[in-house]
């Protein structure tokens, strides 16, 4: 039905290249410019508030056509805080839609507002940097956090519970006295925190966020912060400051800041914004008018168009310029074409070179509108060698399969050939063996938490025995080659279990209840080890150079499987030209006698315990615990 859009002709004719689609302020008058190629006629609406449905029209101001399908008005005036919409018709049908390129709305995004960026810059924004400072990404560490679970619990002791502000908070605690929110995380030696969607989405309403929760992929504004994490969703101001003030707090506690974005669908295909205004142009739809849905949220992005890629372009770059973010995680970015993501990388990184890159890169079944188009998936990694994507493999092997969650990984009990847990351990999939595109995980916000996958393959394990197959596996999956990723609260074993005693799988519309971090849980015996275990994991990659390779070739020269190493143990043998370090792992419930090389062996994780700094030494043979991993070292 719209297949024209993809043609030659439609791009040559109607390409904007400008930079200054939306509106822009000043101090005496505010420029719009909307592109609506298909348009008979358009209309800016001026409103005093920000709630859809309110008479309170100002007046309306028509556009002008302008070049490559871009209408054009100027308002001699200050609107700083004047909401508009546009009225658009597009064969004899007139529509009213917010503006794709609005940077902040009212109450549930359904008004723009015309905003002055600079009033909203909380105190010391212009000092403000990146404490990020290696540019290799293997050097980094990343919390994958939802910010309302950060701090939705009375546990949390933190004031602006579920908010933007809330994560910003300094020395909270809980009841026994410990730190939580942001004062937990910062201790925890990670150099990032991935926040889960923080741009404006549909799912929950803003006017009664307590109402419902929502893991938020369901995109209204993708240039917007969400409302329901600010203080007061009715202002357009508010929610673009405080989630600077969030940014702000990051950056000082030395935390880098990336966000979610879900570039691959909307929420409602029809009724978002650009495919209001242009019918139907965002979303890839056949020539019999059906839908691609390879998301399975309805509608797939047709990134491959040259003014969806333009505004998937800006967005990234917006967001990098104006809230200083250091890094974008891409939602299904197999769906997106490589072209779109190649630029999105060249231009960010043209101004802030330390910003990371990286995606869920798996193969769906999309409908792509133009012929030969490459997408962004794991296998086509050679064409985005700055891009990085999520390891399923690691994720699989050390739990078992997403699939079937019954079945046993490596550290559940699952038999793995040592070469397959070699290859995890190098950062060796066959779609890469590039150290710096490997993302590894055993837990994200999808799928079971780690504690409750563990707790399902082995339905007989006590807490005891899940939370040492837990820090198993996180100690394989922090020590790996590639760059280590959590999910938030898997250092303290963080289940979903429901009143009914089953482990949701799914919890992305659950209550606070099952998604809130428990904080309060920090008091228990083997959460506090747990925690601790991190740490000194973290602390410890970040040692030595060994863990952190950024090279493939390097990689394959300096880890092998230790040779001599009983059957039952699965070793590894780091070395270089300084020192030499063992690294073994038993998921089995006897502890085996590891034979060593020669030489006095310090030893910095064993039996649940794991520090940067040895804690132990040990020559001729050392005893891995059941249940555990064990790291020494040998200096040259
Ligand atoms: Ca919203």
């Amino acid at each position: 039905m719209y297949a024209d859009y993809s043609t030659d002709a439609f791009e040559e004719k109607y390409t904007y290249y400008g930079n200054d689609l939306g509106a822009a302020w000043s101090p005496n008058g505010t420029f719009f410019r909307l592109w609506a190629p298909t348009a008979d006629e358009a209309a800016i609406c001026l409103y005093r508030s920000g709630t859809a449905g309110q008479q309170d029209l100002i007046r309306r101001v028509p556009m002008t056509p302008d070049r490559n399908g871009t209408w054009i008005a100027s308002v001699p005036e200050n609107l700083n805080g004047v909401y508009y919409t546009y009225l658009v018709s597009v064969n004899g049908n007139t529509v009213e839609a917010c503006d794709p390129y609005a940077v902040t709305t009212g109450v549930n995004g359904k008004r723009a507002m015309v905003c002055d960026l600079e009033s909203t810059n909380p105190a010391g924004w212009e000092q403000d940097r990146s404490p990020i400072l290696s540019p290799n990404y293997t050097d980094y560490a990343i919390y994958e956090l939802h910010i309302r679970d950060a701090s939705s619990l009375a546990c949390s002791g933190i004031k602006h519970r579920g908010k933007f502000l809330g994560l910003a908070e300094a020395g909270t605690k809980n009841r026994s006295g410990l730190p939580t929110g942001l004062e937990h995380i910062k201790k925890l030696g990670i150099t990032h925190i991935h926040l889960m969607p923080v741009y404006d989405y549909g799912s929950v309403d803003e006017a009664n966020p307590g109402k419902s929760y929502n893991w938020g992929y369901d995109p209204e504004n993708f240039n917007v912060p969400e409302g329901s994490y600010s203080t007061n969703p009715y202002d357009g101001f508010v929610r673009v400051r405080e989630m600077k003030q969030l940014v702000q707090a990051l950056h000082q506690n030395g935390l880098g800041v990336i966000l979610d974005v879900v570039y691959n669908h909307v929420y409602h295909t029809f009724d978002f914004s650009m495919n209001q205004i242009v019918p139907g142009y965002f979303s890839r739809e056949n020539s019999q008018g059906i839908l691609s849905n390879g998301s399975c949220c309805g509608n797939d992005t047709a990134s491959e168009r040259s003014m969806v890629q333009k505004y998937i372009v800006d967005s990234v770059n917006y967001w990098a310029d104006e809230y200083h973010i250091d890094g974008f995680r891409f939602d299904l970015v197999g769906l997106l074409d490589v072209s779109t993501i190649q630029k999105i990388i060249a231009t960010v990184r043209k101004k802030h070179p330390h910003v990371m890159f990286y995606g869920e890169g798996w193969n769906l079944n999309t409908q792509v509108t133009k012929e030969n188009v490459p997408l962004a998936v794991q296998g086509n990694a050679w064409m985005l060698p700055e891009f990085a994507f999520f390891n399923d493999t690691m994720r699989d092997t050390l739990r078992g399969s997403v699939f079937d969650y019954h079945l046993p990984g490596f550290v559940s009990g699952a038999r793995v050939p040592k070469e397959s847990l070699l290859q995890c351990f190098q950062g060796r999939m066959s779609w890469s063996n590039d150290p710096k595109q490997i993302v590894n995980y055993i837990s994200c916000h999808d799928n079971h938490t780690l504690h409750d996958r563990i707790a399902e393959a082995l339905p007989q394990a006590d807490e005891e025995e899940l939370a040492k197959r837990s820090r198993l596996a996180a100690a394989f999956n922090l020590l790996s080659t590639g760059i280590p990723f959590f999910q938030a609260g898997e250092e303290m074993l963080r289940s979903k279990k429901t009143l009914s005693g089953r482990y949701l799988e799914n919890s992305y519309r659950s209550s606070d209840r099952i998604n809130g971090i428990k904080w309060n849980r920090l008091k228990e015996p083997e959460v506090q080890k747990t925690v601790l275990y991190y740490q000194g994991l973290l602390s410890l990659r970040k040692g030595h150079e060994l863990f952190r390779m950024t090279d493939a070739g390097m990689v394959s020269q300096c880890i092998r499987l230790l040779p001599n190493a009983p059957e039952e143990l699965t070793a590894f043998l780091l070395e270089n030209e300084k020192e030499a370090i063992i690294a073994a792992f038993n998921p089995g419930i006897c502890g085996i006698n590891l034979p060593l090389p020669e030489g006095t062996w310090q030893v910095c994780v064993d039996n649940g315990r794991a520090e940067c700094d040895p804690f132990f030494c040990v020559s001729g043979e050392a005893m891995v615990e059941a249940l555990s991993a064990f790291v020494a070292i040998l200096e040259k």
